[in-house]
């Protein structure tokens, strides 16, 4: 496919308008100024529309949308063991099928072109995954059992190494596979070590939640004299790649951790705010050199899987909080959505619209009134967007999403499937 005449955000994130890119197979063959020579394909007329690279959200629990407001008001500890895992407890493998296609809905919806997820379940997840064309880092997360203490008699760990075997025969390289640990809080030292030397003998990157909540921070430093960083990386958690969700309570000396480990911090700024949990020192992490991501988190704690939204906040949140206006400029808040995501999921050749790279495009419509009249599109798109103004969503040269029709999703059906999910749980809750 050809896109002619179209405003683009080029591979150092400057725009640059009256572009033609060609689209061949997964990849983008083509950016010029000219038409390419002997090409007589498909073409999408670009004007009036700016070709973004795809956003990646890298931090989810996918499935949740099928709890979405369930349980709404109430502190974090009495809504996790009240609703939240008794409703996880009657979910079958069907069901987060059904939510997970929910979810990966909304986020293809507002750009998303890559998402990397905790959950269980994971191979009905991946199934979810493949059919939509989306592509995911998936990990399935470990929590500390007193009834099977080692990590080889968890599900998770089972799970973790028969979806390993499936990505390994997926010539796509849509699916990958982390090692989840849930967060210090719910796992055991033995347990995180474990976690550690099974993440270095497969080399794989470990997703896990850090310093979420004062509670959570406060206790690790009562029951082990360190913060969640610091007992992370004496454990051998950090000595691979790691992301890490939240990141709200770290101090100064955890900064130096997540630095010098590489560690990768995804920002989710609303389930941060509605959970009540802080803000995260964002600005003194990217000043620090790191390469922090942004992450809806899960729609029960949302709501929504908005990227569009998300990283809107991001921008909003860390310039007032640092009463910093110059800071999380258009071009530097789109890399954190954009190539800081993709590096964060090890996708050396997606992240950035260039020659080679994955086709993984998100076109915003111009034509609205409030994306009028345009100084800066980037600053528009970033700052006045709303996730209805993408009329197109392409991952791997593939259209997922157009003019506000799925193309890969039934979506009729999940709607239906998940307000039957719903129904049916209540009813077993009762
Ligand atoms: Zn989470």
């Amino acid at each position: 496919m050809l896109i002619k005449n179209t405003c683009l955000v080029n591979e150092s994130f400057q725009v640059e308008r009256g572009k033609y890119i060609l689209i061949e197979n997964d990849r983008i063959s083509y950016i010029g100024d000219k038409h390419p020579e002997g090409y007589f394909g498909e073409t999408y007329n670009g004007e009036n529309k700016v070709v973004l690279p795809g956003f990646f959200n890298n931090h989810c629990h996918v499935p949740m949308t099928l709890l979405r407001g369930y349980g709404e008001g109430l502190p974090l500890h009495r809504w996790l063991a009240e609703k939240m895992f008794p409703f996880e407890a009657k979910l079958t493998g069907e069901d987060i099928y059904w939510g997970s296609l929910l979810g990966i809905a909304e986020m293809i919806k507002s750009g998303v072109v890559s998402f990397t997820d905790m959950y269980f379940e994971i191979e009905m997840m991946a199934q979810a995954v493949s059919e939509s064309g989306i592509k995911v880092n998936l990990s399935h997360g470990l929590s500390y059992n007193s009834k099977k203490p080692s990590i080889f008699e968890l599900q998770g760990y089972k799970d973790t190494e028969r979806l390993l075997d499936i990505a390994s025969r997926d010539k796509t390289g849509r699916l990958k596979i982390d090692i989840g640990l849930h967060a210090e809080y719910t796992s055991r030292e033995s347990l995180v070590r474990e976690v550690a030397h099974y993440a270095r003998e497969r080399n794989l990157i470990v997703h896990t939640h850090l310093s979420e909540t004062q509670g959570e921070h406060d206790n690790c430093k009562l029951k082990y004299g360190k913060t969640p960083a610091e007992y992370f990386a004496e454990c051998g958690l950090f000595d691979q790649p790691t992301t890490a969700a939240h990141c709200v309570w770290v101090e100064d000396s955890d900064i130096e951790i997540i630095k010098s480990k590489g560690v990768v911090p995804v920002h989710c700024p609303s389930s941060n705010m509605k959970l009540g949990s802080g803000f995260a020192p964002i600005k003194q992490m990217i000043e620090a050199g790191i390469p922090v991501t942004i992450g809806t988190d899960g729609a029960s704690s949302n709501n929504n899987l908005n990227m569009v939204e998300e990283i809107y906040l991001a921008a909003m949140i860390n310039k007032g909080s640092t009463q910093d206006p110059e800071f999380m400029y258009p071009a530097q808040l789109l890399k954190l959505a954009t190539i800081n995501g993709a590096r964060a999921q090890d996708r050396e050749d997606c992240g950035s619209i260039k020659v080679g790279n994955k086709a993984d495009l998100v076109i915003f419509d111009m034509d609205k009134p409030h994306l009028q009249p345009v100084f800066d599109e980037l600053a528009n798109i970033l700052y006045s967007g709303q996730s209805d103004d993408i009329c197109m969503t392409m991952i791997d040269g593939q259209i997922v999403y157009k003019d506000g029709e799925f193309k890969t999703i039934d979506i009729e059906k999940v709607m239906h499937k998940a307000v039957g999910i719903k129904e049916r749980i209540l009813s077993e809750l009762v």
